[in-house]
């Protein structure tokens, strides 16, 4: 490839992150990635920056390919800081490459595509996601990879499983993978692959408007910034699957662990003094959701990613949640705690 293909392929790139970066359906909020791999170099996007931008902004940083595979082949810790391998002299920005980037230097194909699209993340928390998975993907080179957290332990995770030839990483609680030699290629595959798995959601009623903003009393929550987000409360099988705990990395960080549910009688008031703490999120049972007055863009768009998530699970599907310290090491993770900070201030 030569330098101005290369230029090309960026380009081509961030045209389509900032189309998959608009679909609520394949990504929300700073969560997703893509990337490119131009000789020794990966560019590829930046943490806590949002794919909706990608055009409008440049959020893609360059990180040296040769020593971030070494170093995760060493399981060096120095591979879960891909900073330290950002190729400074290019980084006009000084942008932080997203925790992910070890998934994406790992896999061999030039462009790289990781989305947390709904379809694939309501069959990838259900315990028989490979039985699933494999009904619709059949003649398709595809791995499924259990839960590990995001950033080298991930990677890991991806290595043990990795085959030649497979492009398609189906991870456990989490998302979806697809890589390709072009920019083109990688699209194509997406498509494909999300029309493989896509299910059709749940009906739900409307939510109850009136009701909920009774709810809210003195208490500064409001209703979230999307209609969609209610529904999760609405559908009773969406609302016991999300009383259960954490589903998916992205809600811990942006919701954090699990989600508070409303009991018969109780308003916002009610809810928080049972708590201690003000959640981010409420939910109330046949109603709706309400968001903390404070609540960010990230916050309200993993809201809605949750009422979408959880409307397609099968509802005789066993669920694998996350575990305490699966929630844990994710609260408590310097990386995501520089990803939320970057999202307080920007959005
Ligand atoms: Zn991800």
């Amino acid at each position: 490839m030569t330098i101005n293909a290369d230029a090309q392929e960026l380009a081509a790139l961030r045209s389509l992150s900032a189309s998959i970066g608009r679909d609520p359906h394949l990504t929300q909020a700073a969560g997703g990635n893509t990337s490119l791999k131009a000789g020794d170099t990966l560019w590829i996007k930046a943490s806590g920056t949002w794919l909706k931008d990608a055009l409008a902004e440049d959020i893609m940083v360059p990180v040296a390919i040769p020593p971030l595979i070494r170093a995760v082949e060493q399981r060096d810790p120095a591979a879960d800081q891909p900073q330290g391998f950002a190729v400074e002299a290019l980084n006009a920005r000084k942008l932080r490459p997203s925790i992910e980037t070890t998934v994406h230097a790992l896999m061999p194909q030039r462009v790289v595509l990781h989305v947390h699209c709904v379809d694939t993340i309501s069959l990838a928390l259900q315990a028989d996601c490979e039985a699933q998975v494999a009904k619709r993907l059949d003649g398709l080179e595809w791995a499924y990879v259990p839960y590990r957290r995001p950033g080298l332990p991930l990677a890991q995770g991806i290595a043990e499983r990795l085959r030649p030839g497979v492009d398609v990483l189906i991870l456990a609680n989490h998302g979806l993978v697809v890589a390709a030699e072009t920019v083109a290629g990688a699209e194509a595959l997406l498509r494909r692959v999300t029309r493989f798995l896509a299910r059709p959601p749940r009906k739900v009623a409307e939510p109850n408007l009136v009701a909920l903003t009774a709810l809210i009393g003195r208490s500064g929550y409001r209703l979230p910034a999307d209609v969609e987000a209610h529904a999760v409360a609405i559908d009773p099988e969406s609302c016991r699957m999300a009383s259960g705990g954490s589903l998916y990395p992205d809600h811990v960080i942006f919701l954090g662990q699990g989600s508070v549910v409303a009991r018969p009688g109780e308003d916002v008031m009610r809810v928080t003094e049972r708590c201690g703490t003000a959640p981010v999120a409420i939910l109330f049972p046949g109603l709706g959701v309400l968001m903390r007055g404070d609540a960010s863009a990230g916050a309200n768009a993993m809201q809605r990613c949750l009422a979408d998530v959880t409307a397609r699970v099968d509802v005789a599907a066993k669920l694998n949640y996350l575990t305490a310290a699966e929630n844990d090491e994710l609260i408590n993770w310097d990386a995501e705690q520089y990803r939320q900070k970057l999202n307080a201030a920007g959005n």
